[in-house]
């Protein structure tokens, strides 16, 4: 059985060369993260292009994802590239303004921060490595003292919260939606929104793309609403740099394992976020924690796990995939599949699809079924099937390129092209010829269709026929 668990991986300086790319989507790569916080708009087209005929070239399919920035506050420049900052130093923050800054003067790139924040709170720099206390706020010049009480080297545009407040902030950037119509243009598959805070946030975005939305989770206020958030958005990232910030660290794993069981409990993939294997920036093996990490988020039942510096900046951006893989596989055979297709999903009574997804897995177990086959418009029959976690493989079909590359995501899911079919008979016998030619399944094997009358319809999903191919 090929891998399940999906890889994200984030592209950058370090991956951007034609031949590492087509190198990392052989080890794995199914989906290939842009981040939009950093790099220019033709370099993020480039991107695309190149991805696009790596994928072409290892023969794989690969989904982009666009990740958009969000209300991330910054520093701006600074004069010197790094400044070491001290404990007991004053530095004063001057808010919405870009000049280059030194190290008892920065400017912020937000002119709300004075309304944000009062006297006594804390504010975090460097991927909240520094920790600033606010002494005095003065709103008319649009300055804010702090005192330094965790120092350490700060450079030029690194990231600022203030956990918890979201006084003044805008949920969604006007900057977020010119760059989601750009990612349109250059045509991302998958799209994620980062500091959400509640529902409406992904809802709001919704209005302006069919794109599936990915909500990140990395603030307190989205961890309170995480069941309302990971229902409004099609998937869930656990973005665990800005939720170690935002939250006590020691409260990341236990908000992991409860974003990855409310995801399964809804269907909504999830991804698994941040310095997974950290140290292979620079080192060519992980560590025994990072493996064990990267194990543990696949026992909690994520569909994905993502690769950030790792493969944009690091040294060994393939071996970093390799090395996902090869966890993953190894972690994939000790999951509890039957127990989590009885209790993983919490099915809908309304609506017959989440029946028809479990049936099909129970029938896989069961009947000790070589595949399951999915024809889908949408990819959602594929997605229910993956939630439930059959063991055995998921052969999507969509006639929709985009639905094929978006099953990039999902669990277990494999995903091909196949032509519309109008009448259900067709359509299972389509399917079954089509998995053959592909080499999925051998003639003979039987396998679970799950199909929808009447055919050709999204969302109708009604049947699971066991036959042989
Ligand atoms: C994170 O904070 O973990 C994350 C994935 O988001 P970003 O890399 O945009 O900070």
């Amino acid at each position: 059985m090929s891998r399940r668990t999906k890889i994200v991986a984030t592209i950058g300086p370090a991956s951007r060369d034609p031949e590492v790319l087509v190198r990392m989507v052989e080890a794995g790569l199914d989906v290939a993260r842009l981040n939009f916080s950093h790099g220019s708009r033709d370099e993020h087209a480039e991107n695309v292009g190149l991805v696009r005929q790596a994928a072409s070239r290892a023969g794989r399919q690969v989904a982009i994802l666009q990740d958009l920035p969000g209300p991330k506050l910054r520093i701006g420049p600074l004069k010197d590239d790094i400044v070491d900052l001290r404990v007991g130093d004053t530095l004063t923050l001057d808010c919405g303004s870009e000049q280059p800054g030194d190290i008892e003067r920065m400017s912020i790139t937000w002119d709300g921060l004075p309304g944000a924040v009062d006297a006594g709170d804390v504010v975090y720099l460097a991927d909240g490595r520094i920790r600033l206390c606010v002494t005095a706020v003065r709103e008319g010049e649009g300055e804010v003292d702090t005192k330094v009480e965790i120092g350490g080297p700060v450079a030029s545009r690194q990231g600022l919260n203030i956990p918890g407040s979201t006084r003044g902030l805008p949920a969604v950037p006007r900057h977020d939606l010119e760059l989601l119509q750009f990612g349109e243009s250059i045509g991302v598959d998958l799209v994620a929104l980062s500091f959400v805070r509640e529902p409406e946030d992904v809802l709001n975005v919704r209005k302006h793309t069919r794109t599936p939305l990915i909500a990140k989770i990395e603030k307190p206020q989205a961890v309170e609403n995480m069941v309302e958030i990971i229902r409004a958005a099609d998937c869930v990232m656990v973005a665990r740099g800005d939720l170690g910030i935002e939250l006590p660290l020691e409260d990341v794993p236990v908000v992991q394992k409860r974003l990855l069981k409310v995801a399964g409990r809804l269907a909504r993939p999830s991804i698994t976020a941040t310095q997974m294997l950290d140290s292979m920036i620079t080192s060519s093996r992980p560590t025994r924690a990072e493996v064990t990490d990267v194990a543990n988020a696949i026992l909690d039942g994520t569909d994905a796990v993502m690769l950030s510096q790792e493969t944009a900046v690091g040294a060994h951006p393939v071996l970093a995939v390799e090395t996902m893989a090869t966890i993953a596989l190894r972690t994939e055979r000790e999951l509890p599949y039957e127990e989590w297709n009885n209790t993983r999903v919490r099915r809908d009574t309304r609506d017959p699809a989440y029946t028809i997804a479990h049936s099909a897995c129970q029938a896989a177990h069961e009947l000790d079924l070589a595949a399951l086959v999915v024809p889908t418009l949408s990819g959602r029959s594929a997605r229910l099937i993956s939630a439930n976690r059959p063991n055995v493989p998921i052969f999507a079909l969509s006639p929709g390129r985009e639905t094929v590359r978006r099953c990039g995501l999902m669990w277990g899911v494999e995903a091909a092209s196949m032509r519309r079919h109008e009448v259900t008979e067709e359509l299972i016998a389509d399917a079954c010829r089509r998995v053959v030619e592909l080499g999925w399944v051998k003639p003979g094997e039987r396998v679970g269709i799950t199909a929808g009358l009447p055919s050709g319809r999204p969302g109708t999903t009604s049947l699971v026929q066991v036959q042989e191919v």
